[in-house]
């Protein structure tokens, strides 16, 4: 059966059109799935013979609420949903001065491996359908009854390992029918699949990209993402070079703080003579706490430290505020419970 919310725009006028619909059905059915309708009685200017025709080649998806957690620190909301195969992902959704931002998930658990993550602890189970990814941003502003204007994909799994289903879902998510949220405020985070790099840039969407990177050099860097022994940093930040200029935008890195491990002055100097030609951002995370993991984080001066230093060598660096701590929706921390 097709969940009507893996379509482009485009793609379906086209399966209306082939079932004998007339193609202004396609911006009514958009919008309403967009407001997050749960079946196709909800859609009320469409006639009984249409909705009943459409129930039997296609389904209206949802995204469960199984839990939800508010901090009551911040205000920051933690959604764990159930998706329709019994799988559960997570979502948070944090309140910045200029408005909500939600962290979404791009698949079930991850396949990359990275050492001090939770997400990739049992592997992966399965891409997430565009419509999936959808429904994250849908029901979440449908719960929370506002307006959600940013986006972060920086939730479980790698974007660009589940590249096809991640760029569908953009160009319905921007969509002037739907939730219409512009590139500008969407982030795809990435632990560096290099050639979705290179296909990323040439997809011409003014989204800005951030890379996780996490150590100044391969020795490192080969200790704490095995995705290093595919693509080396310098091929990285060649990847990284080329997708500034062709896109003409600005580049963040992320930088997770791992006490003892990437967080020496050594370090910080080697980072800075890296990313001096990239004029890019590097925003630093004091690594969290994951159970099964034994990393720690450096105390606030040795962050403090490091940030200056980079700051001293030209590079823009801030330090990454913590937001949820008390509901475990900090990076790194989301996985999907053992129900
Ligand atoms: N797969 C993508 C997006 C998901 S992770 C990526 O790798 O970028 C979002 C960010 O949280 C990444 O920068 C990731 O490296 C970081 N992260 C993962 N575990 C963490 C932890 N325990 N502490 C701090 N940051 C962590």
């Amino acid at each position: 059966m097709i969940d009507l919310k893996d379509f482009e725009y485009d793609e379906l006028i086209d399966f209306l059109v082939k079932n004998g619909e007339k193609k202004f059905r396609a911006e009514q059915i958009f919008t309403w799935l967009h407001k997050g309708v749960c079946s196709y009685d909800e859609m009320t200017n469409i006639s009984k013979t249409t909705r009943e025709k459409l129930e039997k080649i296609s389904y209206v998806s949802v995204l469960k609420i199984r839990e939800k957690y508010v901090s009551k620190m911040d205000g920051t909301v933690k959604y764990l949903f159930e998706l329709p195969d019994g799988n559960c992902i997570e979502s948070v959704v944090m309140r910045y001065h200029h408005g909500l931002t939600i962290c979404i998930s791009s698949q079930v658990g991850c396949r990359m491996g990275c050492r001090f993550c939770a997400s990739t602890i049992g592997g992966l189970y399965r891409n997430l359908t565009a419509g999936e990814i959808l429904n994250q941003v849908i029901f979440a502003q449908k719960d929370l009854g506002e307006r959600i204007s940013n986006i972060v994909m920086m939730g479980i799994g790698e974007p660009l390992d589940n590249y096809d289903n991640v760029i569908k879902f953009l160009h319905n998510v921007n969509h002037e029918k739907g939730i219409n949220i512009g590139y500008r405020h969407i982030t795809i985070s990435t632990c560096g699949v290099v050639p979705r790099i290179y296909d990323l840039a040439k997809e011409g969407l003014p989204i800005t990209l951030t890379i996780s990177l996490h150590a100044p050099n391969n020795e490192i860097r080969d200790t704490i993402m095995p995705v290093n022994h595919a693509y080396k940093i310098e091929e990285l930040l060649k990847a990284c070079g080329e997708y500034a200029k062709i896109t003409n935008r600005r580049l963040s890195f992320e930088y997770s703080l791992i006490h003892g491990v990437n967080d020496s002055e050594e370090n910080a100097v080697e980072l800075a003579k890296r990313l001096k030609k990239l004029h890019a951002h590097v925003n630093l995370i004091p690594v969290n706490k994951v159970e099964e993991r034994n990393f720690e984080k450096g105390s606030f001066h040795d962050i403090r430290r490091f940030q200056e230093k980079l700051i001293e060598l030209g590079i823009n660096a801030t330090v990454r505020r913590e937001l949820g701590a008390d509901i475990s929706a900090s990076c790194g921390q989301l996985r999907k419970k053992v129900l």
